[in-house]
């Protein structure tokens, strides 16, 4: 598969930092970001490369070669005058087949295998990377349906609903010429001047977006570290990430640590059965100390029983809706989930308004680890290295069940073997950090 790279960008705001260096020639300890790529990538198999260039071209050029020098091999295509970001991929031959489309400007370690395996099977003509982000409230939103097939794409200036999943697009994309060719876009027309205007093609708003809608455009939840370095704020912390071993780390070839987090009564304040989306309100210090999860490079995953849907008292519809609300509130304190997953059945038969299916003895109802071992198998997790948080008997069985460590809060709650912290953040705090600054 090939893999264009826009490489194209001036990096305004960057350049502050390196006024005379290409953005992509920017160096993270000793190397530029480019040549990070590049290796990530030729490491997976990916060696056939297009560099769209045209700002400080020939520093580019010089630098990479033909890619022999990397073990791989370098095409470019130069924009004499700059066509858009997505101008160039009308003009490059041979670009017959699903290509990868990455953004030079974000830092990334990335399982690529995978992210063209859910292309594959997904079947559709893009397959968008997305991941939850520590400011949704001020990104673009992917809106997908249960099969990942995206309904509708806001931009920050839409008006999105109340409550959401936090899911932003990361720049990193497969694409099929088929999505090119759909776009209705006339080629000829790139570059030329119309009105006293340069023609040029806008990839989003231009191509991907009218796809959406339409079965054609999926998108590929991962939990890996891809990040836009476009600010001296940004980049330095790009380079403290980088510096940590964070990056490569989440790369989802390699073992992964989760923090489990039971959901009622240890995100959200306990109401007994949660039934009405008003009764949703998280609790103290909660989105601090998920924020603290998302920096230490554990994932914070939620495991949570939802009886009420087998009892036909809450429709999958109305739990996605409190879900939303979960990471909305999350979302506006700067914290994320990596993933949710639930429990909606129940054993216990014969109740009026029931549905009959869900009322059955499962494997993911806690204390039984089905749960966890699913998201074990998801995102490649090593479930010794990893926590069970939980405000009950049952998350704590559910987590030695699983091989995690467990973790039970609550004041004036004891419980034989595990520890016992306050509150979700006095775990963060006092447990999690140290085994973070100990590994
Ligand atoms: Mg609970
Ligand atoms: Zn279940």
């Amino acid at each position: 598969m090939k893999t264009v790279i826009m490489a194209g960008g001036q990096g305004t705001r960057i350049s502050e930092l390196f006024p005379d260096i290409p953005k992509p020639l920017i160096p993270i300890c000793g190397k530029p970001v480019l040549e990070w790529e590049i290796c990530n990538l030729r490491d997976q198999g990916f060696k056939d490369f297009v560099f769209t260039v045209s700002h400080m071209a020939d520093k580019i050029k010089n630098y990479f070669g033909d890619g022999s020098k990397f073990g791989v091999h370098i095409e470019y295509f130069v924009e004499e005058t700059p066509l858009g970001n997505a101008g160039a991929l009308f003009k490059i031959h041979n670009l017959d087949d699903d290509f990868l489309l990455l953004n030079a400007d974000s830092v990334f370690d990335v399982d690529f295998n995978r992210f063209v395996a859910f292309h594959k099977s997904h079947h559709g003509l893009v397959s968008l990377f997305t991941h939850p982000n520590s400011h949704p409230y001020d990104s673009g939103l992917i809106i997908a349906d249960d099969n990942k097939s995206v309904l509708q794409w806001l931009t920050k200036e839409d008006k999105r609903p109340e409550f959401y999943k936090n899911r932003v697009n990361a720049g990193l994309h497969v694409i099929s010429p088929k999505a090119l060719a759909l776009s209705g876009i006339d080629a000829s027309l790139i570059g030329k001047e119309i009105d006293g205007k340069v023609y040029k093609v806008d990839l989003d708003r231009q191509i991907l977006k009218p796809l959406c809608g339409s079965d054609n455009v999926f998108c590929y939840d991962s939990p890996e570290y891809v990040k836009d370095m476009g600010t001296p704020d940004r980049f330095n912390q790009v380079k403290k990430d980088f510096e940590a071993g964070l990056i490569s780390a989440k790369n989802l070839s390699n073992k992964q640590k989760a923090v489990f987090l039971d959901r009622d009564g240890t995100i959200n304040k306990y109401v007994g059965f949660l039934r009405n989306i008003d009764d949703f309100d998280l609790l103290p210090g909660v989105a601090e100390a998920i924020k603290k999860i998302n920096e230490s490079g554990y994932l914070a995953i939620v495991v949570t029983n939802q009886p009420v849907v087998a009892r036909g008292e809450v429709s999958v519809d109305e739990l996605t809706q409190i879900h939303n609300k979960m990471e909305t509130l999350l979302g506006k304190a700067g914290a994320y989930l990596d993933a949710i997953y639930y429990c909606p059945h129940h054993p216990d038969k014969g109740f009026e308004g029931e549905i009959k299916e869900l009322k059955i003895d499962c494997c993911c109802r806690k204390p039984k680890p089905g749960l966890l071992l699913k998201a074990a198998l998801d995102f490649n997790i090593d479930l010794k290295n990893s926590f069970m948080v939980g405000d009950s008997e049952s998350d704590i069985k559910a987590g030695h069940n699983a091989g995690c460590n467990s973790v039970m809060i609550g004041n004036n709650k004891k419980c034989d073997q595990d520890k016992t912290y306050g509150s979700l953040l006095d775990f963060v705090i006092n447990c999690l950090d140290k085994n973070v600054n100990r590994s």
